[in-house]
């Protein structure tokens, strides 16, 4: 019998736009002799679109308005063996929507609640990273209420790490909301803009270079396997949302040209954090590798991933021998296994 899958896409984040392009891609991709595939496309709004209006929305690659509540709709994802919650971002790749199917009781794609929250706060990332004794930079935490009550306290904490550093909402993803802020002058712009974006901001030291930017797939449940590692590079001073989504100015290259020593290093730290984090199905972990010391820090998990064919999480696989067909079907499989 064929499994029938739910496909969600878009959603309430800034990546609302880029899940979309992933939801295109993977619906292209799943079998047809194996899955019926139902795509509910979720608008900015966060309401879940009818059919009709979810073909619109994958065609126009948006979905801004219509659709109906979350809670009068999901009792259409009974019914399913699964759910492909193909959402990046707050209320969607951060738990809200692993708890709704949890409580639904229908299996999904990926983290379940813990992994997916604590994973997508980078705060909560790294406390429970540097427990499992992962290197990463130094980081402080600020919260909302403190930049209007207690700003000069905030420019303090900074301060202790030095410039250049990076201001970051902490739980977002495509760079949305990140600067980098190469002196005190260029700070409270920073805070102010991450502030707009999240009630939680992390503050990170920068590496003492410029650091070169490595990413790896890993993939299974209570026994995962890490992919090749990739890595990408670009002229831009970091790897922002422009320079992420601009066809043309990143370059990836995969396996990515490092010693050996330094790929296998990468491959078990992210298999760790992996752990650590409870996460399941797919992860992407990127690192800052710092070629004149040999020094490796992990800067963050996605537990979702960017998912279209150009994607660095599918080509990551593909290198290792596993197309893009098979590696969706791989992750419905996942879902479905006992844990
Ligand atoms: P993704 O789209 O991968 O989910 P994100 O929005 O979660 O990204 P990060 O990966 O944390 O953001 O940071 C985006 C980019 O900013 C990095 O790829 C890197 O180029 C730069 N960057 C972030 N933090 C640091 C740091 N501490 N030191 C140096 N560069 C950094
Ligand atoms: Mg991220
Ligand atoms: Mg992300
Ligand atoms: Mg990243």
């Amino acid at each position: 019998m064929k499994k029938r899958i739910l496909l969600l896409a878009g959603g309430q984040s800034g990546e609302h736009e880029v899940s979309l392009m992933s939801a295109r891609s993977v619906l292209a991709a799943l079998p047809r002799d194996q899955f019926d595939v139902t795509p509910v496309a979720i608008s900015k709004q966060g309401r879940w679109l009818p059919p009709t209006d979810t073909r619109q929305a994958l065609e126009n690659g948006v979905a801004a308005t219509g659709g109906d509540l979350v809670l009068h709709r999901v009792a259409s994802a009974e019914g399913y063996d699964a759910v492909f919650p193909l959402l990046h971002g707050p209320m969607g790749e951060d738990g809200t929507v692993q708890g709704l199917l949890t409580l639904a009781g229908i299996p999904f794609v990926g983290s379940g609640v813990l992994g997916s929250a604590v994973s997508m706060d980078k705060v909560m990332t790294k406390q429970v990273l540097a427990s499992a004794g992962i290197p990463q930079v130094a980081w402080r935490l600020a919260v909302r209420r403190e930049w209007s009550t207690d700003q000069d306290g905030v420019r303090a904490r900074a301060a202790e790490l030095g410039f250049p550093l990076f201001v970051k909402p902490a739980n977002l993803g495509s760079s949305v909301g990140i600067s980098k802020v190469h002196g005190p002058e260029e700070l409270d712009a920073a805070l102010d803009l991450a502030f707009s974006l999240d009630r939680r901001v992390i503050l990170e030291a920068m590496t003492a270079s410029r650091p070169r930017e490595l990413e790896v797939g890993v993939l299974g449940n209570d026994a995962p396997i890490a992919s090749p590692v990739g890595e990408l590079r670009f002229a831009s001073e970091f790897y922002d949302y422009e320079t992420k989504y601009t066809e043309g100015r990143a370059e990836v290259h995969i396996p990515a040209p490092i010693p050996e020593d330094v790929a296998r290093r990468v491959r078990e730290l992210a298999l760790t954090a992996f752990r650590a984090l409870d996460c399941a199905g797919l992860a992407r972990v990127d690192f800052f590798y710092l070629e004149e010391s040999g020094e490796l820090v992990l800067n963050e998990v996605n537990t979702m991933p960017g998912f279209t064919q150009t994607s660095m999480y599918p080509k990551l696989f593909e290198a290792a021998g596993l197309g893009y067909s098979e590696l969706v079907t791989r992750l419905v499989e996942l879902a479905l296994e006992e844990r």
